[in-house]
């Protein structure tokens, strides 16, 4: 027998690994579709109740699509190996199909387990790239053929198809979603829902000329991102879709617009559609990045950073009081910034906006990082970790990456810090966003939200019924810590100093294993 082995791969649609397995079903067995539910997983920083939430939701109707063509898919409570180990003493696996990741230590470690356990117990397995990742030797390809080989690639959809003699029966009953452990935190009511309709949702939605002409000029606000973005992101890092298919979608659009426009409006119809890929080329490029450099999960690229902000933040050195230190400051200050009590009213907003909903536009992310690992020299994993949980669409590719281009640790960016009151005006000048998401500072008059003067102490009459406290005075002063940070970073990048050799040695031989087994 076969397993077709589910992990961010949630998808029947343009699945390598599935048509494979069932083209092979007369040499190699029968197919058995399957998901663990691994409680070692669950378990870790980085895993929140919503993601648990969304997983279960796109479970369910891939589970409808397997039966709509025949088959069925085992759900198992367990740790990979010993739900593989379980299986094999009741029918004998041959070969195991799934698509590489490019993730988190944790899955990666369960991956090195996975394939100790087939090769001890002769079983094949074969995890076939996606989105493009080159692993290992291989050299990853530019973005302009990966794109054109994508747009012209067939893509295979079963649904329609009767399957029924290829599925293998269930070895065992699918477990009791009641008995999946829960992971931390609560879920949040206005996250996307998962499952693949929820996705081609959202694609139709999305990938029509007037969206797509209006991209570049809706992203940066959060008054129009939810609506003008592709909010495609959650369901690319669950693999529901491929990437093939978003350019796909991309190039029908452009040919509609092409039957539809004159050569002037066309041709700046292509610069938008070419901006909406650029990001799905950064999103290429830094999973490639981290899937050579995995141990940007916890550890800084340029390694003069590495321990620099931890030490300060655990001695009580925030860039505001450096000479009066007391211990927990920096903690005070995180908890502050994670319950969107900061006194920076922009801020605040889109910590309490993303606390209900899972997402917000990338601006917004770079802000709150930027505060937290600039002005508040919030050491960048504690960030990465706890955004992690409250990002729905959490990549760790893409995720650590960009924490680290913001704290300023690696090599390939200039420094910049993001203004929180700037961001604020240029993006929700009248204040629309911040009076529906701080509803402390309802009564403030849009003119004066981005006057830090004028918004510490304000209560607003109907959020003093609500039972809030009073909006805080800004916890730090912006300017300030900007430009003390700038300076700190600057001058870690300047130097290779001897003080953190000690940290570097000690977590080198974690990095070496790490490495060692990617190639
Ligand atoms: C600090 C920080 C952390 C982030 N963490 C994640 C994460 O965990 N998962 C994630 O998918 N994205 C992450 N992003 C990138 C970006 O913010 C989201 O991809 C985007 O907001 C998702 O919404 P969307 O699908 O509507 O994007 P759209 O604006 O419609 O963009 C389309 C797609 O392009 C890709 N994309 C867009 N912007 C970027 C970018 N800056 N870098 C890489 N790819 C991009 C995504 O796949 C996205 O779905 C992060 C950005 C920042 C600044």
């Amino acid at each position: 027998m076969q397993i077709f082995w589910l992990k961010r791969n949630l998808r029947l649609q343009d699945s390598e690994p599935f048509f494979e397995s069932m083209r092979a079903f007369r040499k190699k067995g029968q197919v058995l579709p399957l998901y663990c539910h691994e409680p070692e997983l669950i378990q870790q920083p980085d895993v929140s109740r919503q993601h648990q939430l969304f997983i279960q939701e796109t479970l369910e109707e891939l589970d409808r699509d397997f039966q709509s063509i025949g088959g069925k898919l085992l759900q198992v409570v367990g740790e990979t190996v010993d739900v593989l180990d379980r299986i094999h003493r009741v029918q004998p696996l041959t070969k195991i199909w799934t698509h590489q990741e490019t993730t988190q230590n944790s899955q990666f470690q369960r991956d090195k387990a996975v394939a100790a356990w087939c090769a001890d117990h002769g079983v094949e397995l074969l995890e076939l790239a996606q989105n493009g990742i080159a692993r290992g030797s291989q050299k990853p390809e530019l973005f302009p053929p990966y794109f054109a080989g994508s747009v012209s690639f067939k893509l295979r959809d079963p649904i329609g198809t009767d399957l029924a003699e290829r599925f293998a029966p269930l070895p065992f009953p699918s477990c009791d979603p009641k008995g999946i452990p829960k992971a931390a935190g609560t879920d949040k009511p206005l996250r996307q829902k998962g499952g693949r309709s929820q996705a081609i949702k959202n694609l139709n939605r999305f990938f029509t000329v007037p969206y797509l002409k209006q991209y570049p000029f809706q992203i940066s606000s959060p008054n129009t991102a939810w609506q003008g973005c592709s909010r495609i992101s959650t369901y690319l890092a669950y693999g529901i879709v491929s990437d093939r298919e978003i350019f796909q979608a991309v190039d029908r659009v452009v040919t509609d617009a092409h039957s539809r426009m004159n050569a002037d409006q066309f041709s700046k119809f292509q610069e938008n559609a070419r901006f909406y890929l650029d990001r799905l080329s950064w999103r290429r490029q830094y999973m490639q990045t981290f899937e050579t450099r995995p141990e940007l999960e916890f550890e800084c690229m340029l390694a003069q950073f590495n321990g620099v902000r931890e030490a300060d933040y655990w001695e009580g050195r925030s860039l505001t009081h450096s000479l009066t230190p007391f211990l927990g400051q920096s903690e005070q200050h995180f908890i502050a910034w994670k319950q969107g009590l900061t006194g920076f009213p922009y801020v605040d907003a889109a910590m309490r906006f993303l606390n209900q909903t899972g997402w917000i536009n990338m601006r917004l992310r770079a802000t709150l990082v930027s505060f937290a690992t600039m002005n508040l020299w919030i050491p960048t994993t504690k960030v990465a970790e706890y955004l992690a949980t409250e990002f729905l669409d959490y990549e760790p590719g893409i995720h650590h990456v960009i924490h680290q281009i913001i704290a300023g640790t690696t090599e390939f960016n200039e420094l910049m810090v993001y203004d929180p009151v700037k961001q604020g005006r240029d993006h929700d000048l009248d204040g629309h966003f911040i009076h529906k998401w701080v509803p402390e500072l309802a009564d403030v008059p849009g003119s004066e939200l981005h006057d830090l003067s004028k918004t510490a102490f304000r209560l607003s009459k109907n959020a003093e019924i609500l039972g809030y406290m009073p909006y805080p005075e800004a916890i730090v002063d912006h300017r300030t810590t900007a430009k003390k940070a700038k300076d700190r970073v600057s001058d870690l990048r300047r130097s290779d100093s001897d003080r953190h050799r000690a940290f570097v040695e000690k977590s080198s031989e974690h990095k070496q294993d790490f490495q060692q087994s990617l190639f």
